[in-house]
């Protein structure tokens, strides 16, 4: 499989106003210092507590917020270096599904307007072939002909986001970034908006940034998954692995919560110590140091490394003796 994105060294902060005079008084650390990389047609989940800058990376590797510093590289073309003009044309080939379909469908549309919205701007095709391309979305994503005529209130939540989903791949891109596209949604549909994801892969070859912080809905249609803590990535590696051997004791964490259904196997929870601390004023070395178990004085003074395991990356001190 071929690369298809590449990301180095991320950073994206935002800067806190406050005083008298209004200054900027500090810098909120929401993506520090991220890279890794996605093949074409593979699944990346990313994982965290909310808050830990996940949806952020989200939007700044499609440039829906402007990086501070990095590099990322779709199909070998550093994004951040486009001007407006050219990211505009390259937008056709990455997407954005949103965890709320409300936040992108425009209530005043009818569902064929917001569909062809985008091959209209792209100027693909005229009036007629783009009511055809319609149909073969609606097909594509579960919803008949006859939805073409509607407003996007008329629908329930899971029907709303096959729109969404309909709307994200109008344009035949290669890259979707799902922020949390089941998180708003009854279990009983999550399930099948996550098939129609995965049937979509294969049917187009996409590759998927995939958000979220249900572990268990990752695991279903990840084939990596990289857990986030304060802006940082703190391990990455296939998704089996990363349950069957957590290395980082936040992993360890997240995962001891996940119910397993087989109740002979029962693991014993890990519950941290703490909330999150403020990406404001992350603490010096280790972010995570104030909440692990296992945080010796090196950790308060030496921020870990990102280190590879045979393909299982890590930065925490300790790896290899936990
Ligand atoms: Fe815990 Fe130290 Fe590893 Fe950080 S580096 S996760 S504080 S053991």
């Amino acid at each position: 499989m071929t690369e298809i994105l590449r990301v180095e060294n991320l950073i994206k902060y935002f800067p806190v106003h406050g005083g008298f005079w209004g200054r900027e008084i500090g810098r909120v650390h929401a993506v520090n210092d991220v890279s890794f990389s996605l093949k074409s047609s593979e699944t990346l989940g990313i994982v965290g507590e909310s808050g830990c800058g996940k949806s952020t990376l989200g939007r700044t590797l499609l440039r829906l917020y402007e990086a501070d510093s990095g590099k990322v590289y779709f199909k070998n073309q550093n994004l951040l270096d486009l001007s407006k003009r050219d990211l505009r044309q390259m937008r056709r080939d990455f997407q954005m599904i949103f965890q709320d379909p409300n936040e992108s469908l425009n209530s005043r549309q009818t569902v064929e307007s917001i569909l062809s919205e985008p091959l209209e701007i792209h100027g693909v095709g005229d009036r007629q072939s783009r009511k055809e391309v319609v149909k073969s979305l609606l097909a594509k994503v579960g919803l008949p002909e006859s939805a073409g005529i509607r407003y996007p209130h008329e629908f329930s939540g899971g029907q709303r986001q096959r729109i969404g989903i309909a709307r994200a791949i109008a344009l035949s891109p290669s890259l979707i970034v799902c922020d949390e596209p089941v998180s708003a949604l009854d279990v009983s549909i999550q399930s099948q908006v996550l098939n129609l994801l995965l049937k979509l892969q294969s049917e187009m070859q996409l590759s998927y940034i995939f958000i979220a912080h249900n572990l268990a809905v990752v695991r279903h249609i990840s084939d990596r998954v990289a857990v986030m803590y304060l802006g940082e990535i703190v391990e990455i590696t296939d998704a089996d692995s990363i349950y069957s051997q957590p290395l980082h004791p936040y992993t360890k964490a997240l995962i001891s919560a996940v119910p397993t259904p087989d109740p002979s196997h029962t693991t014993e929870r890990i519950v941290l110590k703490g909330d999150v601390p403020s990406p404001f004023d992350p603490p010096f070395g280790c972010a995570f140091h104030p909440r692990c178990p296992h945080a010796v004085d090196q950790c308060k003074r030496e921020k870990p490394v990102m280190r590879d395991f045979n393909g299982h990356q890590v930065a925490c001190h300790l790896a290899e003796t936990l």
